[in-house]
């Protein structure tokens, strides 16, 4: 059966008057699911008996069913989902202290291949519609809504490649930034990808406010392909290229996300090749400790050594903050829930 969380507005609005109704009903409807949080078409008080029969015919609201939840000591929270057809995603809250972010999973499985992450242990076996994703925020909106609190942040960073996923997930961005959906402030939501220059193009000709952020973990091509194979499709000075125009264009600054890995991207000529590649750009680099996954053997640099990799790229000039690990002690990196309970790891 069709997500309703799948329908902007105003797609829910023609489908209304498709079936010969009146255009506030899809206002009302959206009311009942976003800010009334409705688990249920039969909750929908205001609407008639036979437009209720309708939905219930029509649509499903919940296609998750929670399989797994693990809570961190530090608050972070992440639930293993079901979705209708068995797929597993997972979901991610972590609290800061700006506020509630949520980590959402944008495919099922990834075929990007990174050689550090849990999640290419899978490969792609479907991307998540819009609404898919939608729920994902409902889910932790509706545990949030219990201690009276609220979803601020959300970032496309879990499992999959968003721009391998480009129209749903920005259809998911514009609905939950909607005034009439969740209203998460466009400047509070930010895409990650690994890359993928037809598509960044594409996004910076949209002119949005969402966030970019860039998976780069490493300053030069031979070692970035080794990482990521999507280099070689996509190598860095074209990369940089598109993310130059973009930033430019959009008057935005990027984020680039840099795992720091021992003894493979953690040594002095990577901070001077990095601040080289950075240089002159609206950009700030994040970085990330590893978590490790046991089946790829990267090792995690020491917290003294990357507070030194941190303070040369400052000195180099380079803004930078140094990611404080969440959920160290429950299964937190990238796909790694879902590649245990599908016996992978
Ligand atoms: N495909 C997108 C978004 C998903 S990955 C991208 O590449 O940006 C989100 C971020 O988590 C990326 O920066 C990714 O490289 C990082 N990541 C993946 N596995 C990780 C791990 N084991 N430890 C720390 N970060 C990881």
């Amino acid at each position: 059966m069709k997500l309703i969380y799948d329908l902007s507005l105003n797609e829910l609005n023609e489908w209304i008057l498709s079936q010969g109704l009146k255009s506030y009903r899809s206002k009302q409807i959206y009311q009942w699911l976003y800010q009334k949080r409705a688990t249920d078409f039969e909750q929908m008080t205001e609407l008639n008996k036979e437009l209720i029969a309708l939905l219930k015919e029509t649509f499903i609201i919940d296609p998750l069913r929670l399989v797994q939840r693990q809570e961190s000591k530090d608050g972070t929270i992440k639930c293993l989902f079901k979705l209708q057809d068995g797929a597993l995603v997972e979901t991610v809250l972590m609290i800061y202290d700006y506020g509630n972010s949520v980590c959402v999973t944008s495919q099922v499985g990834c075929n990007m291949g990174c050689t550090f992450c849990a999640s290419g242990l899978l490969k792609k076996q479907r991307d998540l519609s819009s609404g898919e994703l939608t729920a994902q925020v409902m889910a932790i909106q509706k545990e949030l809504d219990l201690r009276q609190d609220r979803v601020s942040h959300v970032v496309v960073m879990g499992s999959g490649e968003p721009f391998d996923n480009y129209d749903n997930v920005m259809s998911f961005m514009r609905n939950i930034n909607s005034d009439h959906g969740l209203a998460i402030g466009a400047r509070h939501i930010t895409v990650s990808t690994c890359g993928i220059i037809p598509k960044i193009n594409a996004f910076s000709k949209e002119h949005t406010q969402f966030n970019l952020a860039v998976s780069l973990h490493a300053p030069n091509d031979e070692l970035r392909s080794k990482l990521m194979p999507i280099n070689k499709a996509y190598p860095l000075k074209d990369l940089m290229a598109s993310l130059k125009s973009y930033s430019v264009e959009n008057n935005r600054r990027i984020t680039f996300e840099y795992i720091l890995l021992k003894d493979v991207n953690d040594q002095d000529e990577h901070v001077h090749q990095l601040a080289h590649l950075v240089k002159g750009m609206n950009a700030y680099i994040n970085l990330i400790p590893y978590n490790v996954v046991d089946e790829h053997g990267y090792k995690q640099v020491g917290f003294v050594h990357a507070m030194k990799f941190y303070d040369k790229l400052m000195k180099c000039g380079v803004k930078c903050t140094l990611r404080q690990e969440h959920g160290s002690d429950i299964d937190a990196a990238c796909g790694q829930l879902r590649a245990k309970a599908e016996g992978k790891l």
